[in-house]
């Protein structure tokens, strides 16, 4: 549980470790007095001021720029003050220290940008938005992030409720104008199809966007020295794994993250799955089948001159089926095939080399298609998986409310539901167990 709303947080709100520049962030009620305390004088708002920072005898732990943001003018819309001191751990360590002797509290994680939600300086997707923009992990991830935190997804969510309310007043209308029933219905039922549509349409971009945050998990298996290694620094360009010509190189899994498009890829290679008396291997062994369990997509490697062979066929009876796995054929070059991509029993096999790279961008196309990439470009939102959900109950609900027309007060009551999940989004009717869940997941200082 969070500690009184109402006191005074401190936080090292930069990275841990050596930096030029530290700065220490505090966020309170009324923090003028707290500046003169430790700084000696009253700081402008809004304005820099180099000042020192004092200890409690006098002496100064730094010199640095003092920032004043009086409330509600502020991240949090509180009073806050950011010290910015020189970044190095003991002075950061030092500064703390003191703010907490003048009355300030450790912040918990998240607990800046809570205050901003709770003051209705942000709502809760932007706020969630600026943990993901310091999560991002591609250029394309943080350029989303961003167009959430300036409030374009919580825009079009808005919108979504509006046209809602409009179409609950309408069903009211039903009930006070019985006369006018058939005509408003036909004008609801209309309305209410295109809103459905676009809530899903809304849901489908949140889903392509969510592949952005959390990145796509994709395993490399296969007979030792098919070349998943060796495909593993293709598609990441750079010589990572051990290649070699013995079997059983390739003990541990490897983890490579690379990207296709802005997605972040998790390629993970997996040690050549075969029965083994060899202990170290046993384990990487063990460790591969766990990562595949837990993968978005399999590659299955097989030699392009043998096609699959019952080595393949033994392991793929052992992979698990709910996760999309494709073949891929790999040392076309040696096996004088052409690269291409083929069906086979609703299967896609690829055929290429990882040596030459030939057909590589056949394997870089497919992953896109299963990260549900295809068609989206900038206008997907990088949405949470509560997002989504979310999404997904508005337009189940409207969908109820659609069959449901002829009777006006299960109708309003399923229009009413959809507006809920979608104001969830957003946070208006928020529990205080989901916001604690939602912020303790953020840095320290953020
Ligand atoms: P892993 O055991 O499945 O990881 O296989 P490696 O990536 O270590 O590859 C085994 C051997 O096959 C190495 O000598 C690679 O250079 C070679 N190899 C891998 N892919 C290709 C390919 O597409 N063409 C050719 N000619 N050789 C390949």
């Amino acid at each position: 549980m969070l500690a009184d709303a109402s006191d005074t947080i401190v936080a090292i709100a930069t990275a841990p470790g050596h930096g030029g520049i530290g700065v220490v962030r505090v966020s309170g009620a009324s923090l003028a007095d707290f500046a003169l305390r430790l700084c000696g004088k009253t700081p402008e708002p809004r304005r820099v001021t180099i000042a020192d920072f004092l200890a409690a005898d006098g002496s100064a732990i730094d010199r640095g720029v003092l920032l004043y943001f009086s409330a509600p003018h502020s991240f949090t819309g509180e009073d806050v003050l950011e010290l910015q001191g020189h970044g190095g751990p003991v002075v950061m360590q030092l500064l703390l220290a003191r703010c907490v002797a003048l009355g300030a509290r450790i912040a918990q994680p998240g607990e800046f940008t809570r205050r901003a939600f709770l003051n209705d300086k942000m709502d809760l997707a932007q706020a969630e938005a600026v943990a993901d923009l310091i999560d991002a992990r591609t250029a394309a991830a943080a350029r989303s992030a961003l167009r959430s935190l300036s409030g374009e997804f919580s825009r079009e969510v808005q919108a979504l409720v509006a046209r809602l309310i409009e179409l609950r007043m309408l069903i009211e209308a039903t009930l006070d104008f019985p006369e006018e029933e058939l005509d408003i219905q036909a004008d609801v039922a209309r309305r209410l199809a295109a809103l459905r549509q676009d809530i899903e349409a809304l849901q489908s971009r949140a889903r392509a966007g969510s592949v952005l945050r959390s990145g796509l998990h994709v395993v490399l298996t296969g007979m030792p020295n098919v070349g998943k290694s060796s495909l593993l620094n293709r598609l990441a360009g750079e010589e990572r794994a051990i290649v070699t010509d013995y079997a059983g190189t390739t003990r541990d899994v490897l983890r490579e993250i690379i990207q296709i498009e802005g997605i972040p890829l998790h390629i993970i290679d997996t040690a050549g799955l075969r029965e083994t008396d060899d202990p170290v291997e046993q384990a990487g062994i063990t460790r591969a089948w766990q990562e595949l369990e837990r993968a978005d997509v399999i590659l299955q490697l097989v030699d392009a001159r043998a096609g699959v062979t019952p080595g393949d066929r033994a392991i793929a009876a052992r992979l698990p089926a709910r996760i999309e796995r494709v073949v891929v054929e790999n040392k076309s070059d040696l096996a004088g095939l052409p690269v291409r991509r083929f069906v086979v029993d609703g299967r896609v096999h690829l055929v290429l080399s990882a040596r030459s790279g030939e057909g590589v961008d056949l394997l870089r196309d497919e992953l896109l298609r299963v990260a549900g990439w295809s068609g989206h470009g900038e206008d997907v939102v990088l949405a949470r998986e509560r997002h989504i959900e979310a999404l997904g109950r508005a337009a189940e609900k409207s969908a109820l409310a659609e069959r449901q027309l002829g009777q006006v007060d299960l109708c309003a009551e399923e229009l009413r539901l959809a507006q809920l999940a979608l104001a969830s989004i957003t946070g208006e009717f928020t529990a205080d167990d989901l916001l604690g869940e939602i912020f303790s997941r953020f840095c320290i200082g953020k």
